[in-house]
């Protein structure tokens, strides 16, 4: 490809993002960030959502504060088992509790306190780098951290904004959610990130679902690479 090819899909694919951005809005509407989760408890309730659905993540976390209130230092110092017990809705169990407590040995070690708040004033490469060092954390949860509890420039990408991307021809078709969500931090201005990712999610849920999406109903299908290919291929 020539530099001037090269360019002129580069502002292509960031028209796409643009329209998809816009489109989106119109049809659900525009989601206001209404100021940020605490990311303690963020980091928490995301360890304990890893491979499972927000019913029973969300019960495993509500159970956790049954049995330890608000308490992160009676999390940290608690029994292991006494986690475990509490957290099993979630599944993975045995994984997620010592991740708990070890993601609390660490904050309270480097900030002598359950807290984040230095993470907004951190450039967002530093911010996510930070996080990612933290036992259990990857890039998927450090950006919903310093996304919806700062609404920092960071885009993470679960199963729905993955499916979508790779559908609408924003990213490639195999593309795994790292790449995607660097895809689309550099194909828009931080601003848009929090109500383009609400959106997306929305759409996947009640349009562009995984096994049958409804493309006759769909304010993308004009920019979208699988409708354009007649639904050739599955990602
Ligand atoms: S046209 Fe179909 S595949 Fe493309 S985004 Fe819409 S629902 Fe998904």
């Amino acid at each position: 490809m020539t530099t001037d090819e090269s360019s002129a899909a580069s502002s292509a694919l960031q028209k796409k993002a643009e329209f998809i951005y816009i489109t989106l809005i119109e049809h659900f509407g525009e989601p206001i960030f209404q100021g940020g989760d605490d990311p303690v408890h963020q980091l928490i309730s995301t360890i304990l959502s890893a491979n499972t659905n927000d019913v029973n993540s969300g019960r495993a976390f509500e159970q956790l504060r049954q049995a330890f209130g608000d308490d992160w230092e009676a999390v940290r110092t608690a029994p292991l088992d006494a986690i475990k017990a509490a957290i099993r809705p979630a599944g993975m169990y045995n994984q997620k509790a010592p991740a708990i407590v070890a993601t609390l040995e660490r904050i309270k070690h480097d900030r002598g306190a359950y807290n984040l708040d230095h993470l907004p004033q951190l450039p967002v490469q530093e911010a996510r780098a930070y996080l990612t060092a933290l036992p259990g954390v990857g890039f998927k949860t450090a950006s919903i951290v310093i996304l919806f509890c700062f609404n920092g420039a960071a885009f993470p990408v679960d199963t729905h904004i993955q499916r979508i991307s790779q559908r609408t021809g924003v990213s490639p078709r195999r593309a795994n959610p790292d790449r995607i969500m660097r895809i689309w931090e550099g194909l828009l201005p931080p601003a848009t990130f929090y109500a383009l990712h609400i959106n997306l999610i929305r759409h996947g849920r009640r349009i562009c679902q995984a096994q049958t999406p409804r493309c006759d109903l769909c304010p993308l299908q004009s920019i979208c690479d699988y409708r354009q290919q007649a639904g050739e291929w599955a990602t």
